[in-house]
């Protein structure tokens, strides 16, 4: 998952896109960057970390520019390596041209293989400078260029491209990941999600329609829709169960309003459960758990203290000091918890490591009976567009079978959400709307290099 933002014809567009990346850091915590174009001439910085860690006043003052592009990294394709931060710019047949891509392509390996073999040379491992390579073996200006090459990826893209005196956005046909445009005086801005350009002040206009590519230039938009229709989407789900901030806004509905109501849908199919409280896992399982507690009637109750200071920095430190960090990351109100019995709602079970360690430590504060509602259906298979969930080896869900997960989590008793309801609630009941790839194991796209 990545985080994408962009701005045109604006001469604070280093600045303004430094602002958006802080408003998109939940989406990729591994590298930032911005490009700008500065007179027709391309320049970036980009840096391992986080936006507050790679970029200063004396760096961005270094960054002068009438546009820009900007990027967050949270690697899928690729190590975690300065050499694969986002944007890569580079200078080929089309001239310069900057790229910022969230999503994941699932056809890489077998593009690069080709590629190399026709003597391409790649600087970074990730998938996305795949596309930089196709678009310089075309002619003709750098939208059409991009155009006959999009067609050869398979799987997930969001991209913004930065080319001298142009922008351009594109999502992939089947809409894995998502991209608003949204404008903020003369200029035009490009974002993963909608906090992002409401955070410079802009106003959001709309959702780029999967399929479609937009150019930004000379203070001008043109929208086409160069590729063939799919005939339904894959939006990815689990942005509106996890992924994306909860003031976003998604088809003219707020994130948190989708969480609330699939917390309400999951009280209604535990009915007549019975338990003194619902807490949530915060942050994740917060306003699902409001949901819940409104339909069921159960008092809510903020019984897990969620520390926000920790950041990554426990990342290098032994395996023994690493197991206390959940607890220091999400530590129980004893006298919340003493001797009674709760709904603990969370938005979803990966390995489930992390869950069986917050259980055990509401054991200890004294809870007496923990009942574990989920907010999505049991994760059974791999992402392959663009979020970094394990090897199905890993995924609990896929080693276990729910009786086998709630003894291993340590809870009394365990629900998931049920798929159906996951889909109608979410407006895509005729399962041609959404991807449920990592529930369900039925892929939308196709994915050469993980079927070989
Ligand atoms: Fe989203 Fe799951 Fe599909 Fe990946 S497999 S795009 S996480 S719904």
């Amino acid at each position: 998952m990545c985080g994408i933002f962009a701005i045109s014809d604006n001469k604070d567009s280093a600045q303004l896109t430094h602002l958006g990346l802080f408003s998109l850091q939940h989406r990729g915590q591994e590298s930032a960057g911005i490009a700008v174009d500065n007179g027709g001439k391309l320049n970036a910085k980009v840096g391992m970390g986080l936006v507050s860690q790679v970029f200063s006043d004396a760096t961005l003052a270094a960054l002068p520019g009438n546009s820009a592009v900007g990027h967050v990294r949270y690697s899928t394709a690729g190590s975690s390596s300065i050499q694969n931060a986002q944007p890569l710019l580079c200078s080929h047949s089309h001239g310069q041209v900057a790229i910022a891509h969230n999503g994941n392509l699932t056809n890489a390996l077998t593009l690069r293989a080709k590629l190399e073999s026709m003597g391409a040379i790649f600087q970074a491992s990730t998938d996305s400078e795949i596309i930089l390579h196709l678009m310089a073996r075309e002619k003709g200006p750098i939208e059409q260029a991009i155009i006959k090459s999009l067609p050869k990826l398979c799987g997930a893209y969001s991209f913004i491209f930065l080319a001298p005196g142009k922008l351009i956005g594109v999502r992939d046909p089947l809409g894995f990941r998502p991209l608003v445009l949204g404008r903020l005086g003369k200029s035009y801005i490009l974002a993963s999600e909608t906090p992002a350009i409401e955070c410079v002040g802009g106003t959001v206009e709309r959702e780029i329609e999967p399929g479609e590519m937009v150019i930004i230039s000379g203070g001008k938009i043109k929208s086409l829709h160069p590729f063939k229709d799919p005939g339904r989407t894959a939006v990815c789900i689990f942005e509106r169960i996890y992924f994306a901030r909860p003031d976003s806004i998604v088809g003219e509905k707020s994130i948190q309003a989708c969480r609330y109501e699939l917390g309400r849908c999951l009280a209604r199919e535990m009915k007549g459960v019975k338990a003194d409280m619902v807490v949530p896992v915060p942050d994740s399982g917060t306003h699902a758990a409001f949901g819940f507690a409104k339909e069921s009637g159960i008092p809510l109750k903020m019984a897990l203290m969620r520390n926000h200071y920790m950041g990554r920095s426990f990342i290098n430190f032994t395996q023994s000091i690493r197991e206390l960090t959940v607890r220091l990351k999400l530590a129980p109100i004893k006298d919340l918890v003493k001797g009674k019995s709760m709904v603990l709602v969370d938005d979803s079970l990966v390995r489930g490591t992390t869950s069986k360690k917050i259980v055990a430590s509401l054991r200890q504060a004294g809870a007496r009976h923990i009942h574990m509602a989920i907010c999505s259906p049991a994760i059974i298979s791999s992402c392959y567009y663009g979020i970094d969930t394990p090897t199905k080896e890993e995924l609990i869900a896929n080693r276990m079978t729910p009786e086998e997960t709630r003894k291993y989590i340590g809870v009394d008793e365990l629900h998931y959400l049920s798929t159906k309801n996951l889909l109608e609630t979410s407006g895509g009941a005729n399962g041609k709307v959404f991807c449920t790839a990592c529930f369900t194991g039925k892929y939308p796209a196709k994915n050469p290099d993980m079927d070989k």
